[in-house]
């Protein structure tokens, strides 16, 4: 785990100021090594913000555990996205009831996109009086705040404001990994799909500025990161309506000058932006990954309309067929739900021909989750659970059949993989190809972190092959 360091940067003052009155109150309360536990569910983006939680607790002085059972401060950074991954946090939360029986002093934040909704929050503080902070998706900044004063005898704190227009830059980070980052490159989304909660958890897009984003990737390439994501709700929208004059595919070439050899992934695209320039950038930048990850969520016109995505079937297809053409090996994948309501059999049917016709390299897959204060939670949805856990399994069946015949047409060639992981077994590494393919192979466990030629010489479960260079 690297810490960034602490002395050069320009956080919020008084911020700092609560880090360092943190560092020894935390030290009287709890004794010299006070731990933290930081679990979180959901998307990258959340992965990334804890990310800077972690970088904050290290300067108080916190050190990491998983187990909260253990843990002096406890922070859940949840996810709204699905109705059982809420259900999750409130069992955890549940459970922490117990710890605080034996140890009072413990401290439990909840933050994230599901502390965000208000009724979240309501239930929250009628029926689990023992959570000390809750607080909202743009105010990760504060969190020294709300500890230093819930730990100095302050009541309960519940902060859910969305408005701040400003990016707080410079948050301390502590990133999980060594060669493969995460680099937010903007926050929140404007364009309400229907079934979605993130434009109300997370408020309107707001870019970073790319003099920011430029340092950040330029100081994780000097770091040693050789894996750059960048991170956004809807990248291709990235710096409208900003005063800067540059949009994604500037941005992409941009970050592609910087020297040194990595690859830069982003995620996520939304269709109705992804513009021929964006697929030139990509073909011409030689660090962007042969990866586009493409959600087209139905392959249905009519449900496309009634989950207000902007695009239709034959749109989607022409810029699959434009990725194809500019770069022949892109790898792509997607999201779909199936089951949204008044989806017919049908309309799913429309699913399945386009999974066929794309042949995707994988997909993220999901059966429709209803959230509470979005549009598409109140239409009619009159097709059974059971039903549609039918339609869920067919659409599997598919694309499991087409992955393993993808991954056997890769046998034989040879792919750039970067080396990023310890296999299974000794003497075993597994890395990723430029389309995001998992391969393990025989190699040197020095061999991390270097890009290596590799021949895929079988498929099982998975990719595997040996080194060519
Ligand atoms: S583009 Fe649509 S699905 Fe994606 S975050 Fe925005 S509202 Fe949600």
């Amino acid at each position: 785990m690297q810490i960034s360091n602490f002395e050069k940067y320009v956080f919020p003052p008084e911020q700092m100021a609560y880090i360092k009155q943190l560092k020894s109150l935390t030290r009287r309360i709890y004794g010299d090594n006070p731990k933290a536990c930081v679990v979180t569910y959901g998307c990258q983006q959340n992965v990334s913000d804890s990310e800077h939680y972690k970088g904050m607790l290290s300067l108080m002085g916190f050190e990491f555990i998983n187990e909260p059972s253990q843990a002096d401060f406890i922070l859940y950074n949840t996810c709204a996205v699905r109705g059982h991954a809420e259900d999750r946090v409130y069992g955890n939360i549940g459970v922490v009831k117990n710890y605080k029986r034996k140890r009072e002093n413990i401290i439990l934040a909840v933050c994230g996109c599901m502390a965000q909704q208000s009724h979240v929050a309501e239930r929250i503080r009628k029926s689990y009086p023992y959570v000390d902070i809750v607080f909202g998706t743009q105010l990760q900044h504060r969190l020294p705040e709300f500890l230093y004063k819930r730990l100095s005898g302050g009541g309960r704190i519940f902060e859910l404001s969305l408005e701040n227009k400003e990016i707080v830059e410079d948050i301390p980070i502590s990133r999980d990994g060594e060669l493969k980052g995460w680099l937010p490159i903007m926050y929140g989304c404007n364009n309400f799909c229907t079934y979605c909660i993130v434009p109300y958890v997370r408020g309107r897009e707001r870019s970073r500025h790319p003099v920011k984003i430029l340092a950040e990737a330029r100081e994780m390439v000097k770091a040693g990161f050789k894996d750059i994501t960048l991170l956004g709700q809807n990248v291709n929208s990235y710096g409208k309506g900003c005063d800067f004059n540059m949009d994604f595919a500037d941005l992409i070439r941009e970050i592609n000058n910087i020297e040194g050899d990595f690859r830069i992934r982003f995620m996520t695209s939304h269709p109705k932006d992804c513009t021929l320039k964006l697929l030139d950038a990509m073909r011409d930048c030689e660090k962007v990954a042969h990866h586009l990850h493409l959600p087209f969520q139905s392959g249905s016109d009519r449900i496309l309309k009634q989950m207000n995505r902007h695009y239709d079937r034959k749109t989607y297809l022409e810029l699959i067929e434009a990725a194809r053409e500019r770069i022949p090996d892109i790898s792509i994948t997607s999201d779909i739900i199936v089951g949204f309501p008044g989806e017919t059999y049908d309309d799913f049917k429309e699913t399945l021909s386009l999974v066929e016709k794309v042949r995707f390299s994988s997909l993220f897959t999901f059966i429709y989750s209803p959230r509470e204060g979005t549009p598409a939670s109140v239409m009619d949805d009159p097709i059974s659970r059971e039903e549609k856990g039918k339609w869920f399994n067919e659409l599997l069946a598919l694309q499991d059949k087409i992955a393993k015949e993808n991954s056997k047409s890769f046998i034989g060639k040879t792919f750039r993989v970067l080396c990023d992981d310890y296999g299974k077994a000794p003497g075993i590494m597994s890395g990723h190809t430029s389309g995001n393919c998992s391969v393990e192979f025989e190699a040197d466990k020095n061999m991390l972190g270097e890009f290596l030629d590799i021949e895929i010489t079988d498929y099982t479960n998975m990719l595997s092959g040996k080194i060519v260079k």
